[in-house]
């Protein structure tokens, strides 16, 4: 998206300029469509529907008419087949959903068809779920019986960010879904195809009308309507911490509940007994995944002094084979989303030279790039200072901050000494010690030699501080999108 926005073109209403509501593409209110933008040439390569609050009403009340209708009648094990339905729909159009995600964020093709097959994994995942959340029931006084059941929560309100489009989806819609709840998502300006095309396979898929709706369209117009909405029951958000925060007020001045999945400053905390040869590789590509673009980016190598001239070499050779690209030439990584957001990383990395913060090594742009496409070719800094923006702020770009330390407990501070507690990983040959420091991390997740920066449907995910709160992914998510009800029955 590069911020204009043109009349609608004379033509029939479809994904390049309409609103997914009632299982049908209807006109936006705006009569006006947002430019997407190639991040690969910085060219306009589709539209988007401009949607805004009427258009957040239409999708609301369908969601609402969805809740009072057949959708609300389903039985559980049913909806629970509609998701499984669209996961096979998802696999089977899987190659063309993949090339449409990579052109439309820049990503890998490779990466991109991975992210296709996370997608299908969410409704799989939840498809299967749907019909086994249990209540309980509860020792009370005699003569009482006492359960509890789940309830949905009704209208759920979604929105999502540009760097995982189709993948985002499955994470927050399916559980959502497998718990009976009728959804509005509002997907991100920037990067959104998948999303809707989803929608469509979802209809195709038997999802009766009004349980799956979505308004693209502006952040502070279409997201802003629809986290003010009086008629959604639920928020869960995908993005900065910022609007999360906004959408937070919003939820709480109508004391709606939300999930909130915001950014993070993860640290890989490296030992002087870790095996270099696992943690190596995996460390790399947790940076290089997306172009650093991943909320779980693992950002910061905490290394310990022993063994800091040895990792910092290793890196600095993984680092000079990376290679920046387009999405067909699949190489490590392609370009970031926008203009916006080339600047900004582009600024810490200006920061850092200020400072005098060394560059270790930085990897190589492909003869295939576009000079007008938004590449950042990945580096490596270190000794990065504590104190300075680029060991302390998100950046969200492929730069990787290296950071010595001297013992466990400076270890363990160093890593929760960001306002951010989202994923750790822990490099060492030692159980006991690793574990041990696992427990004391402030975050929602925590990897031991390996890093799963974004992987695993089954991992319920989620922040402290200002990575966010609640928990999506994994069976956790079905309670995030339900609350408990307590039946109490006297029986004599
Ligand atoms: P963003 O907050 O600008 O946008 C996210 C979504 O919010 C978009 O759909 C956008 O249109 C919408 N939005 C913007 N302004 C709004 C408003 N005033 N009211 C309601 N909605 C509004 O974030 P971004 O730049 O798209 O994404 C990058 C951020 O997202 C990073 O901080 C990253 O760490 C975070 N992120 C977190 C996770 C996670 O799971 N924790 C995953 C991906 C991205």
């Amino acid at each position: 998206m590069d911020g204009s926005d043109r009349p609608m073109a004379a033509g029939g209403v479809n994904r390049e300029n309409g609103v997914f509501v009632d299982n049908a593409w209807q006109p936006a209110s705006s009569g006006r469509t947002l430019d997407l933008i190639e991040p690969a040439t910085g060219r306009r390569f589709a539209a988007i529907a401009a949607g805004d609050s009427r258009d957040v009403d239409r999708a609301v009340t369908a969601a609402r008419g969805a809740i009072d209708g057949p959708w609300g009648r389903l039985d559980a094990a049913d909806r629970g087949r509609l998701l499984s339905r669209l996961a096979g729909l998802i696999a089977d159009h899987a190659e063309d959903l993949a090339a449409l995600e990579a052109r439309d964020t820049g990503k890998p093709l490779g990466q991109a068809r991975a992210d296709i097959d996370t997608a299908a994994r969410y409704f799989e995942f939840y498809g299967g779920a749907a019909d086994k959340v249990h209540g309980q029931t509860i020792p009370y006084r005699s003569g009482w019986l006492a359960l509890t059941e789940r309830m949905a929560h009704g209208v759920t309100g979604h929105i999502i960010p540009w760097n995982y489009p189709a993948q985002m989806v499955g994470r927050t819609l399916a559980p959502a879904l497998a718990m009976g709840n009728a959804t509005v998502l509002k997907p991100a300006e920037d990067a959104c195809l998948t999303a809707l095309r989803l929608a469509e396979l979802a209809r195709e898929a038997g999802f009766p009308a009004g349980a799956i709706n979505v308004v693209p369209g502006r952040g502070e117009v279409a997201g802003a309507a629809l986290s003010r909405h009086p008629g959604v029951d639920f928020l869960s958000f995908t993005g900065s911490p910022e609007v999360g925060t906004q959408v937070q007020v919003a939820a709480a001045r109508r004391h709606a509940g939300c999930v909130l999945e915001l950014g993070g400053k993860s640290p890989q905390i490296v030992f002087s007994d870790a095996d270099l040869d696992l943690a190596v590789p995996a460390i790399v590509a947790a940076i290089v995944q997306n172009a650093g673009q991943t909320c779980s980016a693992g950002s910061r190598v905490l290394v310990d002094r022993h063994v800091e001239a040895e990792l910092s070499e290793r890196l600095a050779q993984a680092f000079r084979t990376l290679v920046s690209g387009p999405p067909e030439a699949d190489c490590d990584l392609g370009p970031l989303i926008n203009l916006t957001q080339k600047r900004r990383v582009t600024r810490f990395c200006d920061l850092a030279e200020m400072a005098g913060v060394p560059l270790i090594a930085e990897g190589a742009l492909d003869a295939r790039a576009k000079p007008d496409g938004f590449y950042v070719t990945p580096r490596l800094y270190g000794p990065v200072p504590r104190d300075h923006p680029m060991a302390r702020e998100e950046i969200f770009g492929p730069i990787l901050s290296l950071m010595p330390f001297s013992d466990e407990d400076d270890a363990v501070a160093l890593a929760n000494g960001t306002d951010y507690g989202l994923v750790a990983g822990i490099w060492s040959r030692d159980g006991t010690r690793a574990l041990g420091v696992a427990r004391r991390i402030a975050a929602g997740q925590v990897f031991v030699n390996g890093y799963g920066a974004g992987s695993g449907v089954e991992l319920p995910f989620g922040g402290v501080g200002k990575s966010g709160h609640g928990r999506e992914k994994g069976l956790d998510a079905l309670f995030e999108f339900s609350a408990s009800r307590t039946l109490v029955i006297a029986h004599g």
